[in-house]
């Protein structure tokens, strides 16, 4: 599945393309915009083949009912009233496959950014959507810290190889904020020089992998005494679990 690519959508959000070489049909993820997906896929030469999608949020949606009424394709989400045109609501566990793809996909629910937000793991890939980005995480709009820590917990748990394909281009400025949390971090110090030169040169700076987030993510690094250290420092109080140093590292991001 070395082909799939990105469409880009509004100012930072990214639309991943699977194609199918043999059908030339593709799956696309997250269709926020219509107009984008129909020309990345006419330059492709591909087809609508069906579409994923991992919340309802509207930059994430909003091109479904649209692409639908250009071809009648199969519509793949969790199951939320809030999402419209939906052919197969999923739930935590289930297996998704997508037609003419040799790949299989595990459904994860994964709430925190939104109560319903879902991931797709399989063939060595993740689509995570806002929930874990490259270098950071999605803000909590509609859950706890614990929830939005657990979820994080779980997609953290796949194998490192594991490509992480999420939704926004946000990775610059998440290196730069873990940076602060963790100025001594080598291997994160590197990462950031080196996405400071792709974005220089406007390049896309995913997928990552499981376990680059794991060795610079702060948010998946709660466990780490620098990141304690820094998360007490910046909260000025004992953080006694892993969620309260979360949800302090959090904080820390949303006031910066
Ligand atoms: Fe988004
Ligand atoms: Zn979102």
């Amino acid at each position: 599945m070395s082909q799939i690519f990105a469409i880009n959508a509004f100012k930072d959000n990214y639309i991943w393309v699977l194609p199918n070489p043999e059908s030339g049909s593709a799956f696309v993820v997250d269709p926020g915009d219509a107009e984008p997906v129909r020309a990345g896929l006419a330059a492709a030469g591909l087809e609508l083949g069906g579409i994923l999608v991992t919340h309802h949020h509207w930059d994430h949606t909003n091109g479904i009912k649209e692409l639908l009424a250009d071809a009648q394709v199969p519509v793949v989400a969790p199951v939320d009233d809030r999402i419209e045109g939906v052919t197969h609501p999923v739930r935590d566990g289930d297996e998704v496959r997508l037609d003419g793809l040799p790949v299989r996909f595990q459904v994860l629910e994964i709430p925190g950014h939104t109560s319903s937000h879902i991931a797709f793991v399989g063939g060595g890939m993740l689509f995570c959507g806002d929930t874990l980005f490259a270098g950071g995480c999605g803000r909590m709009f509609e859950g706890t810290p614990a929830q939005m820590h657990a979820s994080l917990q779980r997609l953290a748990a796949l194998p490192e190889e594991t490509l992480v394909y999420c939704g926004h281009e946000y990775t610059e400025a998440n290196l730069r904020f873990a940076l602060q949390v963790e100025p001594d971090n080598a291997q994160l110090q590197a990462r950031l020089a080196q996405v400071a030169e792709q974005r220089a040169r406007g390049e896309i700076t995913l997928p990552s992998t499981i376990g680059v987030e794991r060795a610079t993510n702060p948010f998946l690094r709660v466990d780490q005494q620098s990141v304690i250290e820094s998360a007490e420092r910046h909260a000025g109080r004992r953080l006694t679990s892993a969620t309260d140093v979360f949800a302090a590292v959090r904080a820390w991001k949303d006031s910066v």
